[in-house]
């Protein structure tokens, strides 16, 4: 049994580096503490919890004498300054893709401009940046909600960074419609969610079986999930190892490994060489049987 890993997997260019400066806090020898849960993965938030990085959900929480994490999906200016104000040392891994979207907003608020953000207006990206432009911005889903908006003055029309390209190019046609004052359009969407996607359809159709590893509350495990049955029906979405049966892989000549953005490269390692184990595992048996 060949075990085949998607050419792009686990995580992202943001959640690596978010990761490895909360590393390098802890390697200081430092108390850290992380705004928000740092990534949507269960095991890797035990080893981080294990390594003495605990989560706090308010940034009233953080004291004197700690480090407090800014994670992925960055926070408003007020939340940073607060946190700027409790705690000893801020650490700011906000992705620099977020980071764009920031400092289009507040550039264009600068210039007395409107903002639309297209995205979910609850999700921690959006309330981040609806920060950098509260009087100026509007965070709407989808082209639906464009005829709700007020009148426009010369938008700036950018996206939440992980919404799907349709949805933006849609919306931002229907502002465009909407008002003719100078509309100025950026797709700040970020390439790692559809490359992943893209990646474990080129694989799916090649093997007999597909194992997504990823948190089941992980959208973008979900979602390569439902990418890989279209060509796969063998496809599993897996937290660890533990959850392989392997009677699913009976007759399995070729199986593909994935993984979502937020799955750390030690727990895919764990899966493929338990996969290798067992393929040489049912090898043996059959040449026993022969
Ligand atoms: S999905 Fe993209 S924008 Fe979000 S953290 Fe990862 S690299 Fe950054």
């Amino acid at each position: 049994m060949q075990v085949l890993l998607a050419d792009e997997y686990g995580f992202c260019f943001g959640v690596e580096r978010a990761v490895d400066m909360v590393e390098e806090a802890l390697n200081e020898g430092e108390v850290v503490r992380s705004l928000g849960p740092l990534i949507h993965n269960d095991q890797e938030m035990d080893r981080l919890a294990r390594s003495g990085v605990a989560t706090i959900s308010e940034p009233v929480q953080i004291k004197r004498g700690e480090t407090a994490v800014i994670r992925a999906h960055g926070v408003t200016p007020e939340v940073q300054k607060e946190l700027e104000t409790n705690a000893t040392k801020v650490v700011d891994a906000t992705c620099p893709f977020v980071t764009r979207v920031q400092r289009l907003a507040s550039r264009a608020a600068a210039q007395g401009r409107n903002v639309v953000v297209v995205g979910n207006p609850e999700h921690p990206e959006m309330i981040g940046v609806k920060g950098y432009a509260p009087d100026h911005a509007f965070i709407i889903r989808d082209k639906s909600e464009v005829a709700s908006l007020p009148p426009l003055t010369r938008p700036l029309v950018v996206s939440q960074t992980t919404i799907k390209v349709q949805t933006f190019l849609d919306t931002a046609e229907a502002v465009k419609a909407k008002t003719e004052d100078g509309v100025e359009v950026i797709n700040t969407i970020c390439s790692a969610t559809k490359d992943r996607q893209e990646a474990a359809r080129a694989l799916a159709g090649m093997v007999d079986a597909f194992y997504i590893i990823g948190g089941r509350h992980s959208s973008n495990s979900v979602k390569l999930l439902g990418v890989c049955k279209e060509q796969c029906p063998k496809s599993f979405l897996i937290e660890t190892v533990a959850e392989i049966d392997a009677q699913d892989l009976t007759g399995v000549n070729r199986v593909g490994v994935t993984a979502g953005a937020s799955t750390p490269e030690w727990l895919i390692k764990e899966v493929v060489g338990y996969l290798e184990d067992l393929g040489r595992q049912i090898e043996n048996e059959l040449a026993l049987e022969k």
